[in-house]
């Protein structure tokens, strides 16, 4: 039987450690990829399938990538979620005997890509793990690898972990294999597919001192199995690593992915585009670092009153000092991206403009410093002395790097003269000789009498005296001896250039091999000071926020919040941030909230398209924008503290996890319900509207009533039921109010000012009508209103014939017979009254006639 050549044995020991990646197999200057890696890369990267022999009769799938070309293949694998191996050779093929020895250098997966590429620039890159215990907690690890920042939680319930993990936008999860299954399934469900198991979870001593601080071995188990993971892939030093701290989910305000994905935090819910976002509003800061934090504060507003009003204090100090502000943005314009810099330094994957950006970065800081203490504020002055603007590092890189260096390392030409003296003694040596080799130009055109005769250099032959063919007979015979023949010209080498030559070429090469160590040295004294330069990292992206939030609530002239601590919303003129900035801010009607400890719960009646969900999504949006430390959208605010915001939203279709809608709807009410607390913001936006109407309508009523006698949340519900508006009477703290419209010509027009009580009417068909729904079905539809208001519940089927144009309208709320045209005349009679001519004497005469006019007909039916 024949069996597979040696390579490709290797090649199948190699693939058996990673059944779960694309293996990038070295061959030469190719990534070859084999088997079923082949036939699916083919597919994935749109690349040419090949085929070899492999020893046995049939040949093996075979397609490859150029090595130089790799990274934009690994990216676009990555990309669509799937994971590749790196198996380079790892012994010179000279030395080798038999097969070149290879192995697996690095894991490229979803969560621990580095290459910036593949890297959002504003958002965290996370690799996340759940564990679950015999006791039924988790705890979910997360970790920022091109960041190096860490963390660790316990959480009460698997559906929490899994919010959790949600809520991250993890990019990949790590799993034990005992858990697995079942989070798995979930993860899925949401809509992470990048898994990985990892039942290893001992701390690996170089990580010891990453973890040994945590207080519990759950939570440190479950961030060992991370960073043995990311060890595992990533074979090499990670020294940017920073301490795992941890924290508790109650710590922050808490709002489920639903309620997040509702109020469209980070992205909107059509399209799920971060334009029309709260983060799109709020992007004013000026690094990616900065954009980064936002984003996580964002995602964890605060429930702790000092530290709140600690962010809004400074937040005001940049509001009131506008030009120091302007000085401060053009300060933080200028500083890289400090964390993904430092992360890698650590990896090994800097290049000289990476340095030559980290640099720039810390020259910034004395100016932003200086800034920040000229706005004559002592909270100011407390954070310009957290910056350390590392003037060794930046003053190092300064000597010894060129202001704008090549992108390769290893070929020189990037470290400045004067940094270190051997560089410049083979720098002199090169310039020297290369000035004399300009010299024995012109020598020999001298002594030649050839004008055009010069020496050239090229990689194969060396320096060389080039003379073009016409010129031949010239040269002495002897002294000049061929190196190359040309179309036109003869190239020759003489004794004397030979020599220079290889004195230039030495020279040239000494200096490309000490730049490359030279920069090792660098790289590695970078590396020691990188805890400075996270902490730095952190200090500027706080204040790149705050002036983020000074400026957008100075642009949009919000105010600064205050808290209570008895649960009133007192918000006045308040206005929906994201609305108000789409549509122009002069159409914006603003609206005022007022719950006290009589008012829980606001039932808000209005047509559709009047405003309800926009007022309702106003009041949880200025909470979350208190809560994080930026000013708000109103006139005046005063609010509790959240502990828990919950947005629901009537039949919200969940086509991702495949559940009928209204199952989704009753999933989501039952959340906020088991978790709503007297302390949180409830929104119930038509909630009951994803069945049918009765059934729908007591729904609506029984939770409202569970949450205004149970719960006793801060609630505001928006319905269409109108019988619900009655529920006052029976709920002390419940109030009506509404979103105000008017009827004008016929038509609806909303004026979108919230007002006492609840809406008289139901302009569901005049909306119908704005949306040019055929005449015909209008006025079938009203003429089927008027009989279910009237209490007849069953208004006969419509006439199968043709209707005249003004359609069929009963007036006494009776069905209107079929095939009978006799009530037409009444309704032609009506219209054609001019109610507005009459004198109310006339009106009198008028009536008095329709009526004995329906008698009539009524009777000769
Ligand atoms: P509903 O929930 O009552 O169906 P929405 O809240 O979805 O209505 O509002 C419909 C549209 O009305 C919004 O997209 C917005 O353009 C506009 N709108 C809502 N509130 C206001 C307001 N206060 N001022 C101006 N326009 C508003």
């Amino acid at each position: 039987m024949k069996t597979y050549t040696p390579m490709i044995q290797q090649y199948l020991k190699v693939k058996a450690e990673v059944p779960d990646a694309f293996l990038f197999f070295r061959l030469g200057d190719f990534y070859e990829m084999f088997f079923d890696d082949a036939l699916n890369a083919s597919r994935e990267l749109e690349i040419t399938l090949t085929a070899r022999d492999g020893g046995v009769e049939e040949k093996i799938p075979m397609c490859g990538v150029p090595h130089h070309a790799a990274a934009g293949y690994i990216e676009q694998l990555i990309d669509k979620g799937f994971k590749v191996a790196i198996c380079e050779q790892t012994e010179d093929p000279k030395q080798a005997k038999g097969v070149v020895k290879r192995e697996i250098v690095q894991m490229i997966t979803p969560g621990t890509v580095m290459d910036s590429r593949s890297l959002e620039e504003k958002e965290n890159h996370y690799l996340a793990s759940v564990t679950g215990f015999d006791d039924d907690t988790y705890c979910v690890a997360h970790l920022d690898l091109s960041t190096g920042e860490s963390k660790v939680a316990m959480i009460a319930t698997r559906e929490e972990a899994i919010h959790e993990v949600v809520m991250l936008q993890a990019r990949e999860v790590v799993l034990a294999s005992d858990v697995a299954p079942a989070v798995e399934k979930m993860l899925r469900e949401r809509g992470i597919h990048s898994i990985s198991m990892m039942d290893d979870c001992h701390v690996i001593d170089s990580f010891a001192h990453l973890v040994m601080e945590l207080k519990q071995t759950k939570l440190q188990t479950t961030m060992a199995r991370l960073l043995h993971y990311a060890h595992k892939t990533q074979k090499r030093s990670l020294d940017h690593l920073q301490k795992t701290t941890s924290y508790h989910v109650d710590s922050f305000l808490r709002m489920d992915p639903n309620s997040k994905r509702n109020l469209e935090l980070t992205e909107t819910i059509r399209g799920n585009g971060k334009k029309g976002s709260l983060v799109w509003l709020l992007d004013e800061t000026m690094t990616a670092m900065g954009a980064r934090l936002m984003r996580r504060w964002i995602d964890r507003p605060l429930i702790d009153r000092e530290q709140i009003e600690g962010r809004l204090t400074l937040v005001e100090v940049f509001m009131d000092r506008y030009f120091e502000r302007q000085t401060l943005r053009e300060g933080l314009k200028g500083v890289y991206d400090l964390e993904r810099l430092a992360g890698r330094v650590a990896f090994g994957n800097v290049n000289a403009r990476d340095l030559v950006q980290l640099k720039k970065s810390l020259q910034q800081i004395p100016l932003i410093q200086q800034t920040l203490s000229e706005m004559e504020a002592s909270e100011m002055v407390t954070e310009a002395s957290k910056l350390d603007p590392c003037e060794d590092i930046a003053d190092l890189l300064e000597a010894a790097i060129i202001e704008q260096p090549p992108l390769a390392i290893k070929e020189g030409n990037f470290i400045k003269d004067r940094f270190n003296e051997e560089l410049d003694q083979y720098r002199d040596a090169s310039r020297n000789g290369k000035s004399w080799i300009a010299e024995l130009e012109q020598k020999e055109r001298e002594k030649t009498g050839i004008r055009s005769l010069k020496i050239g250099y090229n990689r194969v032959f060396g320096y060389y005296i080039e003379v073009t063919k016409a010129n031949l007979h010239v040269l002495a015979e002897g002294t000049y001896e061929r190196r190359q023949t040309l179309t036109n010209a003869e190239r020759f080498i003489t004794p004397e250039l030979k020599e220079k030559e290889t004195l230039i070429l030495q020279a040239d090469e000494r200096s490309t091999e000490l730049e490359y160590e030279l920069f090792q040295i660098l790289r590695e004294t970078v590396k020691k000071e990188i805890p400075r330069l996270q902490k730095l990292a952190h200090e500027i992206s706080k204040l790149d926020v705050l002036q983020c939030f000074a400026t957008v609530s100075e642009n949009r002239h919000y105010v600064k919040p205050t808290f209570n601590e008895e649960r009133f919303v007192n918000i006045k003129d308040g206005r929906h941030p994201v609305v108000e900035k789409v549509m122009d801010a002069q159409e914006y009607v603003p609206n005022d909230c007022h719950m006290d400890n009589d008012c829980e719960m606001l039932l808000i009646t209005g047509p559709n398209m009047s405003g309800k969900s926009t007022y309702m999504r106003q009041v949880a949006l200025t909470s979350v924008l208190a809560q994080i430390g930026c000013f708000v959208p109103a006139a005046k605010a005063s609010l509790p503290i959240f502990d828990r915001i919950f947005t629901r939203i009537g039949a919200a279709d969940d086509l991702v996890s495949g559940q009928s809608t209204f199952m989704v709807e009753m999933l989501e009410a039952q959340h906020a319900l088991a978790h709503a607390t007297q302390n949180s913001l409830v929104l119930f936006d038509e909630i009951g509207r994803g069945t049918s109407t009765y059934d729908g309508m007591a729904l609506a009523q029984a939770i409202i009533e569970h949450v205004h006698d149970r719960i006793g949340a801060k609630t505001l519900f928006s319905t269409h039921y109108h019988e619900l508006v009655g529920l006052s009477d029976e709920l002390a703290k419940l109030v009506n109010v509404h979103v105000s419209a008017v009827e004008q010509n016929g038509h609806v027009v909303f004026l979108h000012k919230i007002k006492e009580g609840p809406a008289d009417k139901s302009y569901g068909i005049h909306v119908a009508k704005l949306a040019d729904l055929p005449t015909s079905l209008i006025d079938r539809a009203n003429e089927l209103l008027i009989g279910f208001e009237s209490g007849n519940k069953k208004v006969e089927s419509e006439v199968k014939e043709p209707v005249d144009t003004l359609g069929q309208l009963s007036l006494f709320g009776e069905s209107t017979p079929k095939k009978s045209k006799k009530p037409d005349r009444m309704k032609r009679e009506m219209v054609a009254l001019n109610v507005l001519e009459l004198t109310p004497l006339e009106a009198m005469n008028e009536l008095y006639r329709l009526q004995k006019l329906a008698q009539t007909l009524t009777e000769s039916k």
